[in-house]
């Protein structure tokens, strides 16, 4: 198949509409002055080829997406059973940010995609990694990048500024005895995981272990996880990766997926490719509206899905 002619058709058909419906974040002046008007696609394949078209090589701020690399950070260096004692595997089926679930469920967050389980899983990161945690997370990123990978300093200071309700998640679960360090420390790593900025190709990239079963995306032989820890996790971007519009998700794309509210989102078509897109207007579930169209289109153009 001709990846790049297609991409390139995608972003053709869908670049003039970006920033037409929908809206940036604006929770936080550094994503509230990004254009609406921006349309990024990309990807890579099992073997290694890469196409992108559209603003698809500009860096943005993954948010969200982070939150599958931390995941599998955690899973390289914790047994299953450390793991997911404090997390759970269900849809929350609520927003990204919601306290409600967490009160009747005393402090476990629903799964590791949304903000609470995210933010138990930095505390699981910086009890592993101690003051050398966001280190070790841009290492890792780089790691599998083939290249440097940063923080936008401007986003992770004025997520701190800002965070009210991730200060809310944070000291219910501590409330309930659900996180084992301090609070400011790990969201501090939190703030900083959700601002690193990549472009879709470097995020097609990336994420490329998901769609080799587990190996590394470009280095022969390495293994990032295993095979069934890589389905696991694509298990948990089915089901909880696009908030409480995973249901929709799954009906009209059919594969894999993990966005967040920088209006960029990550696919996976297991043994074949990842794709990720940006187009920073978001509907009103947080997901880039944009984003999710181009998905659908590429779904259906290439008949490429897990059903
Ligand atoms: N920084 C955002 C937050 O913590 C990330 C949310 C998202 O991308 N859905 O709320």
């Amino acid at each position: 198949m001709d990846f790049q002619r297609l991409l390139d058709e995608i972003a053709h058909r869908l670049m003039h509409e970006a920033g037409r419906e929908g809206a940036v974040a604006s929770y936080i002046p550094a994503l509230a002055r990004v254009s609406g008007a921006h349309f990024g696609i990309a990807l890579r394949t099992c073997e290694g080829e890469e196409a992108s078209a559209g603003d698809g090589r500009l860096p943005f701020s993954i948010q969200s997406i982070s939150k599958l690399f931390t995941l599998t950070l955690a899973m390289r260096h914790m047994s299953e059973d450390a793991l997911w004692a404090r997390i759970g595997r269900e849809p929350s089926g609520n927003p990204f940010n919601s306290l409600v679930q967490l009160e009747s469920e005393q402090g476990k967050p629903r799964n590791p995609f949304i903000n609470a389980g995210a933010i138990a899983v930095a505390d699981r990161l910086v009890g592993l990694y101690g003051a050398d945690a966001k280190g070790e997370l841009l290492a890792f990123m780089s790691h599998l990048a083939g290249e440097p990978i940063g923080f936008d300093h401007e986003v992770a200071a004025s997520e701190a500024a800002t965070g009210y309700r991730n200060y809310a998640l944070a000291n219910f679960m501590k409330s309930f005895g659900k996180l084992d360090h301090d609070v400011d420390t790990v969201l501090d790593f939190y703030f900083h995981q959700c601002a690193l900025s990549m472009s879709a190709l470097q995020l097609a990239r990336t994420a490329g272990y998901l769609c080799r079963d587990g190996a590394h995306p470009c280095r022969e032989g390495a293994q990032v996880v295993t095979e069934r820890q890589a389905r696991r996790i694509n298990a948990l971007m089915l089901t909880c990766g696009t908030y409480d519009a995973a249901g929709d998700v799954a009906f009209h794309i059919g594969l894999p997926c993990k966005s967040g509210v920088g209006g960029g989102i990550v696919a996976v078509v297991p043994d074949r490719l990842t794709l990720a897109v940006w187009s920073p207007a978001l509907d009103a579930t947080g997901n880039s509206l944009l984003g999710m169209k181009a998905l659908a289109l590429f779904a259906q153009r290439t008949g490429l899905s897990i059903f």
